[in-house]
Parts: structure tokens; sequence; C-alpha cells
């Protein structure tokens, strides 16, 4: 939604979206085609394998965002290609290979790569590793931090595997039922949750250091399209009041500095 790219008839957008001062939602389809999308946002999708076009060559897929901006030959293009997927630790000749030739390892680099030859200031990755085992996953990630620290590459990463998120974020946010619920700095919010859903999802998962035993949040998520009335995890919450019933809560501050969405933190 945040890149524009959901069909024009199955959705709407409201509310504010601000990036670098500019209020996204102020922008055309056709502004927001030449000034953010790719140019200053982003976005590596799930799924490698069908992130690529199988008929044409990995180099020329890296440079293509290039070659439609029109302000550059296709020579340059290309030597930006070649420089992008040395960056992301891919051999030159990758470059005139198709992508059916490579390995799911590398066609995540090739998409990572693709993602950053415009410069943008953000990147939304979306899973980037869930297809991947746990190796290549790990060298990925390595490729993440790498290019955070020293490309000061900013990414928006969307997960479900809490570990990968303590280990390449900064801050955190935990999302319920299509909201954010808590915000916060990854270590505050992994170390002592505010938010109920939160810590009952904290503390489902298996510690190798802990006898504890993981425990489960009964209930299953809701329909979408039936949400419960009041607050979205009230039906599954063990602190549930009247009032989280009836009425949504707003946003809370905590003491600890989150961010918080749930009447227990109203001052
Ligand atoms: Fe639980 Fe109420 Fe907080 Fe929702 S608002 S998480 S139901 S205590």
């Amino acid at each position: 939604a945040i890149m524009r790219l959901l069909p024009p008839n199955v959705h709407t957008y409201e509310g504010l979206l601000s990036f670098e001062g500019v209020d996204l939602m102020g922008l055309s389809d056709d502004e927001f085609r030449r000034r953010i999308r790719w140019r200053s946002i982003s976005m590596v999708f799930q799924g490698a394998m069908s992130s690529l076009n199988p008929v044409i060559k990995v180099g020329h897929q890296v440079a293509e965002p290039m070659l439609l901006g029109g302000s550059v030959d296709k020579r340059e293009a290309y030597r930006e290609a070649m420089g992008l997927l040395e960056m992301v630790g891919l051999p030159r000749e990758v470059f005139d290979r198709y992508p059916h030739e490579l390995s799911g390892g590398m066609k995540q680099r090739v998409v990572i790569a693709m993602s950053l030859i415009l410069g943008p200031k953000l990147v939304i990755m979306d899973e980037p590793t869930s297809a991947l085992d746990v190796s290549v996953q790990a060298q990925i990630m390595n490729l993440l931090k790498r290019l955070k620290r020293e490309q000061g590459l900013s990414m928006v990463y969307i997960t479900h595997d809490i570990a990968l998120a303590s280990d390449i974020c900064d801050r955190l946010t935990v999302m319920y039922a299509g909201e954010m619920v808590e915000l916060g700095s990854a270590e505050q919010v992994l170390t002592s949750p505010s938010h109920p859903y939160t810590q009952k999802l904290l503390a489902s998962i298996p510690r190798l250091r802990s006898d504890a035993k993981p425990t489960f949040i009964p209930g299953a998520p809701p329909d979408l399209i039936g949400l419960p009335s009041g607050c979205r995890f009230h039906p599954r919450c063990p602190y549930a009041l009247e009032l989280c019933r009836r009425e949504a809560p707003g946003t809370f501050q905590t003491d600890g500095g989150h961010e918080t969405r749930c009447w227990l933190y109203r001052k």
C-alpha cells in the first residue's frame, strides 16, 4: 500500500503518510511514480524467485529502473548495475546469467541490488529471507547489516521472525489485526513489552536458556472483514476491561517510552 502498487479497484488510502517532510498522500499517482517509487522508497518483495523475469538477463533487470528513468545511457546503467551486483557479493559473471541459473540466495541478492539502483533513502523489505534456508538467511542478514552500516540505508523490515527483527532493527513495531499496537526501541520492546499482545507473543517463543515453558495465546486472530468491537485484541486479552469491548484504544505513552495502543496505559 505504501508503494501504491495495489490494484486501483481494491483499495482506499486514508490517513497520513509523510516521508522527509513530503505528504505522500497528497501526491498524484504520476508524481508518486516520478518522485518517490524506487527513487526515494524502493522495495524487496517476498520470494525473490518470483520477483525476477525469467527471460531477461539479470544485469539488464538490475539496470532497468535506471534505463526507464531515461536520464542515463545503457552503458552507464549497466556499469552501475555491475557495481551493485559486486556490492551485494555476487561475481561479475552473474550479470549475463538468467535467473534460473542462480541459487535462491543469489537471486535474493540480485533483488536487493535492484532495489538500490536509484539510490533510495528507504527500502521496504517484505520478509526478504523467508524462502531461504537458515545459512543463506544469515548471509543475507549480514549483507543487509553491512548496507545499513556502510551505505546508511534505512529499512522497514517486515517479518514474522522475532529473532531476525531483534538482530537487525533499531526500532520495532508490533502489529496485530492490521494495526500497530506497540512501538519503541527494539531493545525496549523485546525486554519490557508493554502491550498484552506483545507480552503474549514473546512468552510463546521457546527459549534455549530457560526452563520456562512457552505459553500460547488463546483464540485465533480475527477475520479482518469482521473485526471485534473496541480493542481488536480484547477477545484474547487476559486484562480486557469493559471499556476495551466498547471503545478502540488510542495510542498512549508508557513510562518506559514506548507507544502502545492499550487502555491500560491511559494516564
Ligand atoms: Fe487488552 Fe484492553 Fe489493552 Fe486491548 S485495550 S490490549 S483488551 S487491556
